[in-house]
């Protein structure tokens, strides 16, 4: 009997945004932030894009079991806003997968909206998996 399983991607939609999701048997999705492709990440083994809003480079994720296997660049960094502390649910309007410190910066100088938090990629991924419990 063949076992169907059914991904569960974290903000999918239809737009075509500047965050993508790849789960195994190849099926993509856009989802609406960087944040989004590493929670999917929990749930199945993805890897996953993110366009940086600054200078339009491309953060390339592999997640496997719940970790973050690789991230290319290395200097890529995740701001984030938690919307509901109790559920870790981010709000994506100030969420953006950044691949260097340099494009953080200048953000940073031209954001007045909500603020939050900036962490590295992997951290986001340990924080997440221990709020979110496993899977
Ligand atoms: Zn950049």
């Amino acid at each position: 009997m063949q076992v169907i399983r059914i991904a569960r991607i974290v903000g999918a939609t239809d737009e075509r945004t500047r965050n993508l999701v790849v789960v195994d048997g190849g099926q993509k999705t856009h989802v609406h932030c960087g944040a989004d492709v590493l929670l999917s990440g929990l749930y199945q083994d993805v890897s996953g894009t993110s366009i940086c809003p600054v200078c339009g480079k491309e953060t390339r994720m592999v997640i496997v079991a719940g970790r973050l296997a690789s991230v290319d660049p290395q200097s890529a960094l995740l701001h984030y806003v938690v919307e509901d502390q109790r559920r870790f649910s981010i709000c994506c309007e100030a969420t953006f997968v950044f691949d260097k410190e340099e494009c953080l910066k200048t953000w940073l100088g031209s954001h007045d909206g909500a603020s939050g938090k900036t962490s590295s990629l992997p951290e986001f991924m340990n924080e997440a998996s221990a709020r979110r419990g496993p899977r």
